[in-house]
């Protein structure tokens, strides 16, 4: 089941992209080295109250998840990227960090993602892996043209992933996007252009590339939730929420 949206729900959908954003913001700025991945998780708890917000994580028990996740905010480091389940470990300088962070507000859900490394010490490695992701998303969204498809989508991330020599894991992707944190249709990191669902003015969706430095392979941590690379060379993630509208692309979540 594929929902479109009205325009005035579009609409009613950009207080929660801006809380989604706001909320991003001050836990990257909070995520200097020394500071605890619990710091974090509270922090965004104590803006989901101040803003009487809900959070889309803390009872998500999916599948493939071993008990709820009991957490608001993912956070994934150095060798994580999806669903890290935040635990008692301070920051490092050069740590590359993922935060993911989805809430619902006026119920309507918001997903976003960013990745940073600590401290700003980044190795070229790093710098190149997060400018990948982040020109991947780029090109998703640019992709996201009403009279287009999905496929278009899943393409455009995955050249660009490919031509900065990544593999595409293909296990999680994104997805769409309404009053639940996941709905229809999936959105594959890679794919073939002109396939798949039509891009509809009112489709809402996630976006979200991630990359792992050297393996298209993933394992489950022993926390039952935190993926980690194979490899375990690091990782990273970005995500934002988007509207195809009749003049295109309308990211939900952009920061300031
Ligand atoms: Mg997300």
């Amino acid at each position: 089941m594929i929902d479109l949206r009205t325009p005035g729900e579009v609409d009613a959908m950009r207080p929660a992209g801006r809380f989604v954003a706001s909320v991003l913001e001050a836990t990257r700025e909070a995520a200097t080295p020394g500071t605890n991945l619990l710091e974090l998780d509270a922090l965004a708890h104590r803006m989901i109250t101040a803003a009487r917000a809900e959070s889309c994580y803390i009872d998500y028990h999916p599948s493939f998840g071993a008990m709820p996740f009991g957490k608001v905010i993912c956070t994934s480091v150095n060798d994580a990227v999806l669903h890290g389940l935040p635990f008692d470990y301070r920051l490092q300088k050069g740590d590359l960090l993922s935060l993911d962070f989805a809430a619902k507000v006026d119920g309507w859900v918001a997903d976003s993602a960013l990745s940073i490394v600590v401290g700003g010490d980044e190795t070229a490695e790093d710098r190149a892996l997060i400018d990948a992701c982040e020109q991947a998303l780029a090109a998703g969204i640019a992709a996201a043209q009403p009279g287009g498809r999905i496929g278009d989508i899943s393409a455009a991330i995955g050249d660009v992933a490919r031509a900065a020599g990544y593999a595409v894991n293909l296990q999680f992707g994104g997805h769409g996007v309404g009053t639940e944190m996941h709905g229809d249709p999936h959105i594959a990191n890679d794919g073939r252009a002109g396939r798949g669902f039509p891009l509809r003015p009112g489709l809402v969706i996630a976006i979200e590339p991630w990359l792992m430095q050297s393996t298209d392979e993933i394992y489950t941590d022993a926390d039952g939730w935190t993926i980690k690379s194979a490899d375990g060379s690091r990782a990273a993630h970005v995500e934002h929420t988007v509207a195809i509208t009749p003049e295109g692309p309308l990211v939900l979540t952009a920061r300031g």
